[in-house]
């Protein structure tokens, strides 16, 4: 991969006069970072892309850089596209000349909508003015106006807007990508780390004009030891995703970055903010708790009910308005006026502001009874007013992020569980503390039991978190007398990198572990057959997850779709997979006429082995069509919690699971249960 040639090719593209860059440069970065399957290759489009911006228009960095991560905003900022699939197709229609058949065989050959509009532009004999070159800015823009239209004329405003964005596209590739980004579904195996990544390199090279920091000319760089090289661009990376993990918004991020640089200054001043979500800290899987013993031997932790709700983050600041934001992000302070009202009574004696952070559940407000999730998501998601409320809920608190304009990231679990434990008041049944126990690998048999009082009330599993920072000698942690445990550790311990018990947002790590029952209880299993998958997101851009998998139905000889999984796979059987399923091969096929989905995954595998998948339950499903008409005319089955054991070498696909055995085993569960419907589950 040569940079210096990819950034003379992307800067032939610049094509507009003034000076702005124009949309056929980001369009070729597209197609460029599109032609290859490789993260490494992606990343260094993405960097000479950014450094031909700083170097010719830095203006423009920060609208490419919302477009290439197919958002406009942050999510907690509420601006959606609202465009639906006709108003794209009434564009393509018109602008491009075709009628309903035409547009409707140009999506029965290509499928993704991006394809249609590239094949219609292609077939466009002429136009009869040569329109102006988009610009990043002017696309970015004009998605912003569509983003903001409201009320009445809005939608024919947001058609108008579409239409231009079609007839102003010079070449079919812009058509592709332009239509790709409003259906926001880019499809460049770009993702957010991607962006993150090539962010920070960028600046290691360049900077803009008048900037306040130091570069590294390439040659330079090139000179480096491969590992040297290797520690400049991990730490300059490191800056920058931390940053974003506090504070996830590129319009803070970017400038930020373009004049101070990837320096330890990005996190004082582009750092944890009130009112600004930081990205959660996300616990480890692990299989069952013997896994979770093993993993923390010789450490102490404490045991916390996994509650089965939503999780929240709560904002408070001096003047006392709060916000709370969703597990992604998304602004919901409208959903729970009633935790808002509870702010002033939870908030201890010498507490002015704060970020903490719980489970929201619905209870029974009598009696503290935990209801499943289901009963909460029957609360309204907007504009719930006090007096309407009839879901009643309770926050579960689990850690305390900061606190009087103070960040207490990188204090030891132990202490911010202490603070937020002193100085925040419980309300019974409305806020108050997870219920935990502190605990070491030795008290197998109490943390066995503790994990069944949290099955026995319903919650889904326990959620086990380091006390403290591990020190980095080769001491014994916090001098714990180990004993052996009853429930056998699996693997022997083999001593790593010191744990530590910070607050790590957006890290999945070993400090926080989940076990929940359905990974410890699952008697039975199904053989069901692989049939289709997506591109996976971040750490799994290279191979194909989730993987869609089906039930056979023996009356008719079809597939039917039955549950996607992302969840049992290690990296290893994931690489094989991409291998054994790569575009191009024999094994990948076009949408077979056998199958029963109305999705539309990436890819459609030939089908031709068994998986062995386990899970917690079977859900009646709007969306997949398993044994459908076998227990409900308009449902067909799913599963919930589906985990990748093994492949069924021995076992052919007409010997996969049975559509009506699935239906057997869904009444199987119904009767055990007692009840019907253990709800739905969406896709
Ligand atoms: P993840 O959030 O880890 O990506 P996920 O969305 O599948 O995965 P789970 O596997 O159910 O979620 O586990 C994590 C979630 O458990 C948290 O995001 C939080 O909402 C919830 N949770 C419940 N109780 C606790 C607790 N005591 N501590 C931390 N999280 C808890």
């Amino acid at each position: 991969f040569d940079a210096s040639q990819c950034a003379a090719e992307l800067r032939s593209h610049w094509a507009t006069e003034g000076g702005d860059a124009s949309y056929a440069l980001l369009t070729r970065a597209f197609v460029l970072a599109n032609a290859t399957t490789s993260r490494i290759k992606i990343v260094d489009t993405l960097v000479n892309f950014l450094r031909v911006l700083i170097e010719g228009d830095p203006s423009s960095i920060l609208p490419a850089v919302w477009l290439a991560t197919n958002s406009i905003s942050p999510p907690y900022d509420e601006l959606e596209l609202g465009l639906g699939g006709s108003s794209i197709s009434k564009a393509l229609k018109k602008i491009y000349g075709l009628n309903n058949q035409g547009l409707k065989a140009l999506y029965d050959k290509h499928g993704d909508a991006g394809d249609v509009a590239f094949e219609a532009k292609k077939r466009q004999s002429f136009t009869l003015v040569k329109p102006k070159p988009l610009r990043i800015k002017g696309v970015y823009q004009s998605l912003k106006k569509i983003a903001t239209s409201k009320g009445p004329g809005s939608q024919e405003t947001k058609q108008r807007i579409v239409e231009k964005l079609l007839q102003d596209a010079r070449g079919a590739e812009e058509s592709r990508y332009i239509v790709r980004t409003l259906v926001q579904n880019l499809r460049i195996g770009a993702v957010k780390t991607t962006m993150l990544i090539a962010l920070a390199r960028a600046v290691l090279y360049s900077k803009p004009v008048g900037a306040d920091f130091e570069v590294r000319p390439p040659d330079q760089l090139a000179r480096l030891k491969k590992d040297e090289l290797a520690e400049i661009y991990s730490s300059a990376e490191e800056i920058v995703k931390a940053s974003y993990a506090r504070h996830p918004n590129y319009n803070d991020l970017v400038p930020c970055l373009l004049e101070i640089g990837p320096t330890e200054e990005l996190l004082v001043r582009c750092g944890l903010s009130m009112h600004i979500p930081l990205r959660p800290m996300l616990g480890s899987i692990t299989r069952d708790l013997s896994e979770m013993l093993t993993k923390l031997q010789g450490r102490g932790f404490s045991c916390e009910y996994k509650y089965d709700g939503q999780r929240a983050q709560v904002h408070c600041d001096e003047q006392g308005k709060v916000s709370i934001f969703s597990r992604h992000l998304e602004l919901m302070t409208d959903k729970y006026p009633d935790l808002v009202s509870l702010v002033p009574q939870i908030r201890g004696e010498g507490v002015s502001s704060f970020i903490l952070e719980g489970e929201v559940v619905a209870v029974d407000r009598e009696t503290g009874d935990l209801k499943p999730f289901q009963v909460l998501t029957n609360r309204a998601k907007k504009n719930v007013e006090l007096g309407d409320i009839k879901v009643n809920v309770c926050l579960f608190a689990f850690d305390l992020m900061y606190l009087n304009g103070e960040p207490l990231l990188d204090r030891p679990f132990r202490e911010r569980r202490e603070l937020l434990r002193s100085l925040f008041v419980e309300i019974p049944n409305h806020f108050g503390w997870v219920k935990s126990m502190d605990a070491t690998s030795s008290d197998s048999e109490s943390v066995l039991e503790f994990f069944k009082s949290a099955i026995d009330v319903k919650c889904e599993g326990i959620m086990v978190k380091l006390l403290d920072n591990e020190p980095s000698t080769n001491n014994k942690a916090n001098n714990l007398n180990e004993t052996t445990p009853t429930i056998e550790p699996k693997e022997k311990p083999t001593r790593r990198k010191p744990l530590l018990s910070t607050y790590e947002p957006d890290k999945r790590l070993e400090s926080w572990l989940k076990v929940k029952k359905d990974y410890s209880t699952s008697s039975e299993t199904l053989d069901l057959i692989p049939i289709a998958g997506w591109y996976g997101q971040g750490r799994k851009a290279k191979w194909w997850s989730p993987i869609l998998l089906a039930v056979r139905n023996p009356e008719t000889g079809s597939l039917e779709a039955v549950t996607k999984c992302m969840s049992g796979f290690t990296d290893k059987f994931y690489q094989s997979h991409k291998e054994k399923y790569a575009p191009g091969s024999t094994n990948v096929i076009s949408r077979p006429s056998y199958v029963e989905y109305h999705g539309e995954p990436d890819v459609w595998f030939e089908p031709c082995e068994v998986w062995e998948m386990a899970f917690a339950d079977i859900t009646l499903s709007p969306t997949y069509p398993a044994a459908i008409g076998l227990v409900s005319d308009e449902r067909g089955l799913s599963l919930r919690f589906p985990r990748f054991i093994k492949v069924r070498e021995d076992k052919s696909i007409d010997e996969a699971t049975s559509s009506d055995y699935l239906a057997l085993l869904w009444r199987k569960q119904m009767e055990r249960a007692g009840e019907v419907g253990v709800g739905e589950v969406e896709g």
